[in-house]
C-alpha cells in the first residue's frame, strides 16, 4: 500500500503536464473509485482546464486546475499515477485519463480501493481542508503526540502509529521502521511508554518521514542502507544492528517485524 513517500513520488509523475491544458477526459464511469461523484460533471469541468499545481498530504493528493477545479486522488491499496505520450489508449485499469496535446496523465487502480474527489469553486474543499497536520510540519508537536498516546493508553503502540488522524501517511513499513529506530517493542501499550520513549518515537517519526520524502518521494531511490526496511520484506530478515533474526507477529491487524534484542 502506498505510504507518504510513495504518494509523493506518484504525485510528481504528472508534473510534465503542468501549465498545459486538458484536451479530453477519458474515464470508466461506474467504477468504485468514483463513488459519490458526478462523473459527467467532473469530465466537463476538467476538459479545457489548465493543470496549475499539485500537493500531497499524507496519502491524499490534490491537483488544481484553472476555473476553480479541484481533483483529489487517494491511491488506496494499488493505485498508481503515470504519464504516457500522446496517442495513448487507456487500458483496463486506467480509470481516469487526462489527455493533453503532448501526453496523457493516467490514474490506474486494479483493486479500486482508491478514490477520486472533485470540487468546483474558490473555497478549499472539505476533503482537502480537514486533514490533520503532516508529521513533518511544525504543528506536529511532541505535546500533540503525547496527548494522543495518553488517550489511547490501552492500544499497542504499533497500532497507534497506523491511526491516520494522528500519524497521517504512516503505513505498515514506516511504523515498523519508527519503532525499530526508536528501540520500542511494537507490542508496548501506549500508556506504558516512558517520556523518553515518547520523545524518541516523535523524533524518529519526523526524521523517517522527512528522509523517506527526500529519497523514495523524490525519485524512488533507496532510504539509508542501515534502515530496517531493507530487511523487513525478506523471510530471513535480520536486525541491522545485531544480525539476529527478526520476530514476526500480527499487531493491529498488520504483519509486524521487530528485533527482540534492541526493542523493549
Ligand atoms: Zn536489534
Amino acid at each position: 500500500m502506498p505510504e507518504l513517500a510513495e504518494v509523493e513520488f506518484y504525485r510528481k509523475e504528472w508534473d510534465a503536464g503542468l501549465r498545459k491544458k486538458v484536451t479530453r477526459v477519458e474515464l470508466h464511469a461506474g467504477k468504485r473509485i468514483f463513488r459519490g461523484i458526478k462523473v459527467k460533471r467532473l469530465a466537463a469541468a476538467l476538459e479545457g482546464a489548465t493543470y496549475l499545481n499539485s500537493e500531497a498530504q499524507a496519502k491524499l493528493m490534490c491537483f488544481r486546475f484553472s476555473g476553480g477545479v479541484w481533483l483529489g486522488i487517494h491511491l488506496g491499496m494499488s493505485g498508481q499515477l503515470r504519464m504516457e505520450l500522446a496517442g495513448f489508449t487507456p487500458e483496463k485499469h486506467d480509470h481516469l485519463v487526462l489527455q493533453q496535446s503532448a501526453r496523457a496523465l493516467v490514474f490506474s487502480d486494479p483493486r479500486q480501493f482508491g478514490r477520486v474527489h472533485f470540487h468546483e469553486g474558490r473555497d478549499v474543499p472539505t476533503w482537502w481542508a480537514k486533514l490533520p497536520p503532516a508529521v513533518t510540519s511544525p504543528e506536529f508537536t511532541l505535546e500533540r503526540v503525547s496527548a494522543f498516546l495518553k488517550r489511547h493508553a490501552r492500544l499497542a503502540v504499533k497500532a497507534a502509529l497506523l491511526v491516520q488522524t494522528a500519524f497521517p501517511g504512516v503505513g505498515n513499513w514506516m511504523a515498523d521502521e519508527i519503532l525499530w529506530q526508536a528501540r520500542i517493542d511494537p507490542r508496548t501499550l501506549c500508556g506504558k511508554l516512558s517520556k523518553k520513549q515518547i520523545q524518541a518515537l516523535w523524533e524518529k517519526a519526523r526524521e523517517i518521514c522527512r528522509v523517506s520524502l527526500d529519497t523514495i518521494g523524490k525519485d524512488f531511490s533507496d532510504p539509508p542502507e542501515d534502515w530496517l526496511i531493507h530487511q523487513r520484506w525478506t523471510s530471513k530478515g535480520i536486525c541491522p544492528r545485531h544480525g539476529v533474526q527478526l520476530k514476526t507477529a500480527t499487531i493491529g491487524g498488520r504483519t509486524t517485524r521487530w528485533c527482540a534484542r534492541c526493542q523493549h
